[in-house]
Protein backbone atom coordinates (compact mmCIF):
# COMPACT_ATOMS: atom_id res chain seq x y z
CA UNK A 1 0.00 0.00 0.00
CA UNK A 2 2.05 3.23 -1.59
CA UNK A 3 0.69 5.80 1.03
CA UNK A 4 1.59 3.73 3.89
CA UNK A 5 4.83 2.88 2.22
CA UNK A 6 5.44 6.66 1.69
CA UNK A 7 4.31 7.18 5.48
CA UNK A 8 6.96 4.74 6.91
CA UNK A 9 9.63 6.48 4.62
CA UNK A 10 8.96 9.73 5.51
CA UNK A 11 7.90 9.54 9.27
CA UNK A 12 8.95 6.29 10.31
CA UNK A 13 11.89 5.86 13.12
CA UNK A 14 14.55 3.52 12.96
CA UNK A 15 15.07 2.72 16.69
CA UNK A 16 17.73 0.03 16.24
CA UNK A 17 18.19 -3.10 13.37
CA UNK A 18 14.88 -4.75 14.90
CA UNK A 19 12.49 -2.00 15.70
CA UNK A 20 10.85 0.38 14.08
CA UNK A 21 8.76 3.62 15.63
CA UNK A 22 5.63 5.03 13.74
CA UNK A 23 4.22 7.04 16.73
CA UNK A 24 3.42 9.80 14.47
CA UNK A 25 0.90 7.70 12.90
CA UNK A 26 -0.24 4.44 14.43
CA UNK A 27 1.00 3.84 17.80
CA UNK A 28 0.67 7.16 19.96
CA UNK A 29 -0.80 9.71 17.66
CA UNK A 30 -2.69 8.27 14.66
CA UNK A 31 -3.89 9.24 11.61
CA UNK A 32 -7.56 8.43 10.95
CA UNK A 33 -7.09 8.72 7.25
CA UNK A 34 -4.68 6.84 6.60
CA UNK A 35 -6.32 4.68 9.06
CA UNK A 36 -9.09 4.74 7.11
CA UNK A 37 -7.32 3.36 3.59
CA UNK A 38 -6.06 0.93 6.13
CA UNK A 39 -9.69 -0.26 6.67
CA UNK A 40 -10.47 -0.28 2.99
CA UNK A 41 -7.44 -2.28 1.84
CA UNK A 42 -7.86 -5.07 4.02
CA UNK A 43 -11.82 -5.53 3.95
CA UNK A 44 -10.96 -5.37 0.23
CA UNK A 45 -8.58 -7.83 0.37
CA UNK A 46 -10.70 -10.32 2.72
CA UNK A 47 -14.08 -9.61 0.85
CA UNK A 48 -14.54 -12.92 -0.25
CA UNK A 49 -13.78 -14.71 3.45
CA UNK A 50 -17.53 -14.36 4.75
CA UNK A 51 -15.78 -12.34 7.81
CA UNK A 52 -18.43 -12.23 10.47
CA UNK A 53 -15.73 -10.88 13.23
CA UNK A 54 -12.55 -8.90 13.10
CA UNK A 55 -10.46 -9.73 16.43
CA UNK A 56 -7.39 -7.50 17.26
CA UNK A 57 -5.12 -6.73 20.27
CA UNK A 58 -5.28 -3.46 22.99
CA UNK A 59 -4.01 -0.47 22.10
CA UNK A 60 -2.30 -0.30 18.72
CA UNK A 61 -4.57 -2.73 16.71
CA UNK A 62 -7.24 -1.43 17.58
CA UNK A 63 -7.52 1.82 15.16
CA UNK A 64 -6.76 -0.58 12.18
CA UNK A 65 -8.84 -3.26 13.28
CA UNK A 66 -11.79 -0.60 13.85
CA UNK A 67 -11.34 0.91 10.27
CA UNK A 68 -11.35 -2.53 8.43
CA UNK A 69 -14.35 -3.85 11.02
CA UNK A 70 -16.37 -0.66 9.60
CA UNK A 71 -15.33 -1.68 5.96
CA UNK A 72 -16.61 -4.88 6.46
CA UNK A 73 -19.73 -3.87 8.23
CA UNK A 74 -18.79 -6.61 11.23
CA UNK A 75 -17.96 -5.93 15.03
CA UNK A 76 -14.48 -5.45 16.46
CA UNK A 77 -13.66 -7.49 19.30
CA UNK A 78 -10.10 -6.30 20.69
CA UNK A 79 -8.20 -9.05 23.21
CA UNK A 80 -7.04 -7.59 26.17
CA UNK A 81 -3.65 -7.71 27.88
CA UNK A 82 -4.45 -6.65 31.49
CA UNK A 83 -7.31 -8.56 33.68
CA UNK A 84 -10.40 -6.19 33.79
CA UNK A 85 -12.33 -5.61 37.09
CA UNK A 86 -15.67 -6.37 34.52
CA UNK A 87 -14.29 -8.99 32.80
CA UNK A 88 -13.90 -12.33 34.86
CA UNK A 89 -16.28 -14.66 33.90
CA UNK A 90 -15.73 -17.14 30.64
CA UNK A 91 -12.71 -15.89 29.24
CA UNK A 92 -10.97 -16.73 26.36
CA UNK A 93 -7.13 -16.62 26.98
CA UNK A 94 -3.53 -17.27 25.64
CA UNK A 95 -0.19 -16.46 26.64
CA UNK A 96 1.48 -13.89 24.57
CA UNK A 97 5.47 -12.45 24.88
CA UNK A 98 6.03 -9.28 23.84
CA UNK A 99 8.48 -8.26 21.41
CA UNK A 100 8.75 -4.71 21.97
CA UNK A 101 8.60 -5.15 25.68
CA UNK A 102 9.95 -8.62 26.58
CA UNK A 103 7.47 -9.77 28.90
CA UNK A 104 4.97 -12.48 28.62
CA UNK A 105 1.63 -11.50 29.74
CA UNK A 106 -1.92 -13.48 29.61
CA UNK A 107 -4.34 -11.89 27.16
CA UNK A 108 -8.12 -12.87 27.19
CA UNK A 109 -10.98 -11.89 25.72
CA UNK A 110 -14.93 -13.13 26.74
CA UNK A 111 -16.32 -15.65 25.20
CA UNK A 112 -19.67 -13.57 24.49
CA UNK A 113 -17.98 -12.26 21.58
CA UNK A 114 -16.49 -14.94 19.61
CA UNK A 115 -19.23 -17.90 18.71
CA UNK A 116 -18.35 -21.16 17.04
CA UNK A 117 -19.47 -19.79 13.39
CA UNK A 118 -17.99 -16.97 13.62
CA UNK A 119 -15.26 -16.41 10.75
CA UNK A 120 -12.61 -14.02 12.56
CA UNK A 121 -10.25 -11.71 10.47
CA UNK A 122 -7.22 -11.18 13.15
CA UNK A 123 -5.48 -7.64 12.47
CA UNK A 124 -2.57 -6.18 14.48
CA UNK A 125 -0.36 -3.54 14.20
CA UNK A 126 3.02 -5.08 13.55
CA UNK A 127 3.97 -8.47 12.74
CA UNK A 128 7.60 -9.66 14.37
CA UNK A 129 8.21 -12.92 15.77
CA UNK A 130 4.17 -13.96 15.30
CA UNK A 131 3.56 -14.19 19.35
CA UNK A 132 0.91 -11.66 19.38
CA UNK A 133 -1.21 -13.42 16.13
CA UNK A 134 -0.65 -16.25 17.95
CA UNK A 135 -2.02 -15.61 20.79
CA UNK A 136 -5.04 -14.54 19.09
CA UNK A 137 -5.26 -17.44 16.98
CA UNK A 138 -5.21 -19.79 20.02
CA UNK A 139 -7.88 -17.79 21.43
CA UNK A 140 -9.80 -18.10 18.54
CA UNK A 141 -9.51 -21.86 18.09
CA UNK A 142 -10.73 -21.94 21.78
CA UNK A 143 -14.12 -20.59 21.16
CA UNK A 144 -14.74 -22.76 18.25
CA UNK A 145 -14.56 -20.04 15.96
CA UNK A 146 -12.22 -20.20 12.37
CA UNK A 147 -9.30 -17.94 11.77
CA UNK A 148 -10.09 -16.60 8.30
CA UNK A 149 -7.34 -14.53 7.70
CA UNK A 150 -4.61 -12.60 9.40
CA UNK A 151 -4.43 -8.43 8.69
CA UNK A 152 -0.98 -6.92 9.62
CA UNK A 153 -0.22 -3.05 8.97
CA UNK A 154 3.60 -3.46 8.63
CA UNK A 155 5.14 -7.06 8.46
CA UNK A 156 8.86 -7.17 9.46
CA UNK A 157 9.71 -9.89 7.09
CA UNK A 158 12.98 -10.35 8.36
CA UNK A 159 11.80 -11.12 11.17
CA UNK A 160 10.19 -15.21 11.33
CA UNK A 161 6.39 -14.39 12.57
CA UNK A 162 5.25 -14.27 8.56
CA UNK A 163 7.18 -17.62 7.70
CA UNK A 164 5.78 -19.31 10.82
CA UNK A 165 1.98 -17.92 10.48
CA UNK A 166 2.15 -18.80 6.53
CA UNK A 167 3.65 -22.57 7.18
CA UNK A 168 1.12 -22.90 9.47
CA UNK A 169 -1.59 -22.23 6.47
CA UNK A 170 -3.40 -19.00 7.57
CA UNK A 171 -3.66 -16.38 4.95
CA UNK A 172 -1.35 -13.22 5.86
CA UNK A 173 -2.23 -10.17 4.28
CA UNK A 174 0.31 -7.72 5.26
CA UNK A 175 -0.07 -4.22 3.93
CA UNK A 176 3.66 -3.09 4.22
CA UNK A 177 6.83 -5.21 4.15
CA UNK A 178 10.08 -4.53 5.64
CA UNK A 179 12.60 -6.60 4.49
CA UNK A 180 15.49 -4.91 6.55
CA UNK A 181 16.01 -2.02 8.94
CA UNK A 182 19.77 -2.10 8.61
CA UNK A 183 20.98 1.79 7.72
CA UNK A 184 17.34 2.43 7.11
CA UNK A 185 14.19 1.08 6.20
CA UNK A 186 13.76 -1.46 3.10
CA UNK A 187 10.58 -2.74 1.95
CA UNK A 188 10.24 -6.08 0.18
CA UNK A 189 10.27 -5.66 -3.23
CA UNK A 190 6.31 -6.08 -4.31
CA UNK A 191 4.37 -5.67 -7.00
CA UNK A 192 1.87 -2.80 -6.00
CA UNK A 193 -2.06 -3.63 -6.07
P1 LIG B 1 5.21 -10.35 17.56
O1 LIG B 1 4.20 -10.81 18.54
O2 LIG B 1 4.83 -10.63 16.12
O3 LIG B 1 6.60 -10.79 17.89
O4 LIG B 1 5.27 -8.77 17.68
C1 LIG B 1 4.14 -8.03 17.31
C2 LIG B 1 3.73 -7.10 18.41
O5 LIG B 1 4.85 -6.42 18.97
C3 LIG B 1 2.82 -6.04 17.84
O6 LIG B 1 1.56 -6.14 18.48
C4 LIG B 1 3.48 -4.72 18.15
O7 LIG B 1 2.74 -4.05 19.14
C5 LIG B 1 4.84 -5.04 18.70
N1 LIG B 1 5.95 -4.78 17.75
C6 LIG B 1 6.78 -5.69 17.18
N2 LIG B 1 7.73 -5.12 16.46
C7 LIG B 1 7.51 -3.79 16.54
C8 LIG B 1 8.19 -2.64 15.98
O8 LIG B 1 9.21 -2.73 15.26
N3 LIG B 1 7.68 -1.43 16.29
C9 LIG B 1 6.56 -1.28 17.08
N4 LIG B 1 6.15 -0.03 17.30
N5 LIG B 1 5.91 -2.32 17.63
C10 LIG B 1 6.38 -3.57 17.36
Amino acid sequence: MKTLKDKIRFEGRVLSSQVLKVDSFLNHQIDPRLMAEVGKEFANRFKKENITKVLTIESSGIAPGLMAALELEVPVVFARKRKSLTLVNDLLTASVHSFTKNETNEISVSNQFLMQDDRVLIIDDFLANGQAALGLVDIVKASGAEVAGIGIVIEKSFQNGGSLLREKGFRVESLARISSLEGGVQFLAEVEA
